[in-house]
């Protein structure tokens, strides 16, 4: 059989509704041009991001009524602690309530003035908190990372020359650990290989520093390593984590991707004392370490999460359907970061609207226009995330994240239909001017101008 089908049936569903083209032009005003503050009912096909937006299945429903809310020692969590020694190996499991606090957690460490972070790419929450510590955040992928053209197999990788140059010409001493993105986010949903993470974990022991996964999407990394490295095609995905997690003193996991929860996050490390260290800053502002900010029926969701999306149907089905999307856009001649990434489609937004200069934010016009025709919500990843005063950033891309089991294949062939169509009449669409912004991650919560 050629169909690849979603590899599950609909128990309950949600009603999503239409708007008219004069109720998303009103909402958009309203919102000052930004789609985070458009109102979720005013959203047909939400592209947001593929975070905390999943479906649970229904082991996932039974286990939040399984939860067990006791303030210490809760079974929930030791079912969640068990789940992810098994999956990653690591023994210190530290729950948070979501991706960023293990950031927030291991940056206030390890961080601090004058310290610099490389990566392949931050993702922007990473970035935030690296900067709030105020330590540097370097991204060091690969050049192919930065073009969207190019059809290298893992253009997530961390280019290893630049990190020996990084030692050297900042010094070891500057650098608190070395941080790899699986899959790489910012830099368009690329995986990373093993080959390069074990290179990566091999500098990091020539300088004695400790390598840390940000491992948001480890499922959807294994499951480019099978397809794609020498030598994996015959194992499985749960060995090839095993041997990504083997690799990594720590890791900051948010369980909203990969852990196919609507809220939860994870901090793994191995060094004893840094994690008396973590678990105090836990109680501080998370909570007792046996429920890290969360329900115990979220500790119970997590574990069984954690297990389902090691189902290789399930990743076979997650894969296709992202590089379906972005195949058929390659087909009409819309530019896309090739190849197609692991949770989303990342349109260029630079090609797509050649005639907007980068500092009247391409991507975010796009964003606008793509709600306006369609009532589908995507997010920016260019100048207006990753700007700085009048530097733009290195891409003006449109994330098209898509939500884990909640989208049908026809779902998914509207969204192609509405850029193709909005691709022909693209020339009538408008750069933006920002009227209003926070200091830090002003994507969220900027306003902005047609002009
Ligand atoms: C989502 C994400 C985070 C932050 O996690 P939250 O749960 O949103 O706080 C960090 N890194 C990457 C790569 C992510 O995708």
């Amino acid at each position: 059989m050629k169909t690849i089908i979603e590899p599950f049936r609909i128990k309950v569903v949600e009603p999503i509704r239409m708007t008219t083209r004069e109720e998303r032009e009103a909402a958009l005003r309203a919102a000052g041009y930004n789609v985070f503050l458009v109102h979720a009912d005013d959203v047909l096909i939400d592209l947001l991001t593929d975070s905390g937006t999943g479906a649970m299945s229904s082991e996932q429903w039974a286990g939040i009524m399984r939860g067990d809310e006791s303030y210490a020692g809760a079974r929930s969590f030791y079912r969640f602690q068990d789940r992810l020694r098994e999956i990653t190996g690591f023994k210190n499991i530290l729950p948070t309530h979501q991706g960023r606090a293990s950031e927030r957690i291991l940056f206030e460490l390890v961080g601090g003035p004058g310290k610099v972070v490389p990566n392949n790419n931050h993702f922007d929450t990473t970035r935030a908190n690296v900067e709030h510590s105020g330590a540097e955040a370097l991204d060091l992928v690969i050049d192919e990372g930065r073009n969207p053209r190019s059809r290298h197999p893992f253009k997530g990788n961390l280019d290893p020359q630049k990190l020996e140059r990084l030692f050297r010409d900042v010094g070891a001493d500057r650098v608190p650990l070395v941080m790899v993105t699986v899959t790489n986010n910012s830099g368009g949903g690329q995986p990373v290989s093993l080959e390069n993470l074990r290179e990566i974990r091999r500098i990091c022991h020539t300088y004695n520093k400790p390598f840390f996964l940000d491992a948001c999407r480890f499922a959807e990394n294994a499951f480019f390593i099978k397809k794609r490295e020498p030598g994996q095609a015959d194992r499985s995905v749960a060995a090839i984590v095993r041997d990504m997690f083997d690799l990594a003193d720590g890791a900051t996991i948010s369980a909203k991707k990969d852990g196919l929860v609507n809220i939860g996050g994870v901090l793994l490390l191995r060094d004893e004392e840094m994690t008396r260290r973590a678990r105090n800053l836990l109680i501080l502002t998370e909570g007792f370490p046996t429920y890290g900010g969360l329900a115990g029926r979220d500790l119970e969701a997590m574990a069984q999460g954690f297990e389902e999306v090691l189902h290789e149907d399930y990743l076979t089905y997650r894969i296709r359907s992202v590089e379906y999307l972005g195949e058929k856009l390659l087909a009409a001649g819309i530019q896309i970061v090739e190849p197609p990434g692991g949770h989303a489609v990342y349109l260029d937004a630079a090609s797509f609207c050649p005639h907007i200069p980068p500092l009247e934010f391409p991507g975010q016009a796009l964003v606008c226009a793509l709600y306006r025709h369609a009532g589908i919500r995507a997010v920016e990843i260019g100048s207006v995330m990753f700007g700085r005063g009048d530097k733009p950033a290195a891409m003006e891309l449109v994330r098209l994240a898509i939500p884990r089991r909640v989208y049908t294949q026809s779902h998914i062939d509207y969204v192609l239909e509405a850029i193709i169509e909005l691709h022909k009449i693209r020339d009538q669409i408008r750069g933006l001017r920002i009227v209003e912004q926070p200091p830090a991650l002003r994507h969220f919560t900027a306003r902005f101008e047609e002009l």
